[in-house]
């Protein structure tokens, strides 16, 4: 019995030793092999399975997103909560380290780590953010804010402020000009440090040729963007816009971050059009990001959640493109999360793991 138990797991260690000798040269090989100039992150907030699913049915059985060979599956949990928030998953992202909900930049002790954007910049890409939110929001601050409380907006634009980010674009002009804890005009000193700043008051995003500058700073709205369902059309062509701005910039490679910001507020209002139609505007960046990529053959593509919003269901008794749905709940889900990717070092992405491991995963990739 024992002589036989021995046996079992004489093989099965040698086999699980064997299956890791080979992940880890193949990984190894991956990595050497494929290692992308440019790294394009997307992240649909609150984008769940089921979000997905509920575009892709809405849309004739199609997204963009299927072009993706790809596919893995993130574990989001936050460091105090089994329910992230949008600040704790976009720090996890932006800096590989689980922390509490509403940290930005910071782990749970309240350390710092340097966000993936920053990172980008010391080698010397060029890096953007374009977003559907306020460009101050949880998502796009992770990547340039350290704070403990997510909702301190005017503490993030001034963390904006000292990160060299070339191209951005979202809402939140207010937070910079028109303070209420100073009087302080962020617009003047974003005009001081070299930016070209416009907004949507002195400029319809989609009438704009973008100017010949070194960096620009567009704010879509004074506040929160519109919804899509209300007039916004900007995220397709600011996101185009944000590649082909940051690849003539530099030939030292760039770093793109990309929110579809409002499916989550879909999912919070348990609002299925809102959440669709969120969904088909991000599907419609996608599509750009991934034409980019399949053209340039050098742009490693990485498209995820931070977390699923409203525990959306689709229900029996309809079908495509009439479906019935459900919510189980106005706030965050516990939910896995898929993870979608193309482009050179996209490997790398397959199997389940935590949600920090994109972090490092890119990390690894873009080192030079
Ligand atoms: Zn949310």
């Amino acid at each position: 019995m024992m002589f036989i138990c021995a046996i079992g797991m004489e093989s099965c260690t040698h086999r699980v030793y064997k299956n890791q000798i080979t992940a880890q040269a193949l990984s190894e090989a991956g990595i050497r092999k494929a290692k992308p100039k440019n790294i394009i992150l997307m992240i649909g907030d609150g984008m769940g399975l089921t979000q997905i699913t509920a575009g892709m049915y809405e849309n004739n059985n199609h997204l963009e997103i299927e072009r993706c060979p790809v596919v893995g599956i993130h574990k989001p949990y936050a460091a105090n909560n089994l329910i992230t928030d949008s600040a704790a998953g976009a720090t996890a992202f932006a800096s590989g380290v689980k922390t509490n909900n509403g940290y930005l930049g910071l782990d749970a002790n309240g350390n710092k780590h340097p966000s993936l954007l920053e990172y980008a910049e010391n080698l010397q890409m060029s890096t953007g953010l374009v977003v559907t939110s306020t460009i101050v929001h949880a998502t796009p601050a992770a990547f340039f804010a350290y704070q403990t409380d997510r909702d301190a907006y005017e503490d993030i634009a001034i963390d904006m402020l000292n990160v060299d980010i070339e191209f951005v674009v979202g809402g939140g002009k207010k937070y910079f000009d028109r303070r209420l804890k100073d009087s302080l005009d962020l617009v003047a000193s974003l005009r001081e440090k070299g930016y070209f700043v416009s907004d949507y008051f002195e400029q319809d995003y989609n009438n704009w040729t973008i100017p010949e500058v070194k960096k620009l700073v567009y704010f879509s709205a004074d506040g929160d963007p519109l919804p899509v369902s209300n007039g916004r059309t900007y995220l397709p062509k600011a996101t185009q816009d944000a590649m082909q701005f940051l690849q003539q910039k530099n030939t030292n490679g760039f770093f793109l971050m990309v929110e579809g910001s409002q499916i989550d507020w879909g999912g919070h209002a348990n609002d299925s059009r809102y959440i669709i139609s969120e969904m088909l505007d991000f599907n419609s960046a996608i599509g750009k990001v991934l034409d980019f990529a399949e053209k340039d053959q050098n742009t490693l593509v990485v498209i995820t959640a931070d977390h699923e919003t409203g525990g959306y269901a689709i229900n029996s008794g309809k079908k495509f493109g009439e479906l019935v749905t459900s919510f189980s709940t106005t706030k965050h889900s516990a939910d896995l999360i898929p993870v979608f990717a193309m482009g050179p070092g996209s490997e790398q992405f397959s199997g389940i793991y935590e949600n920090t491991e994109i972090y490092h995963k890119l990390k690894k990739l873009i080192g030079r």
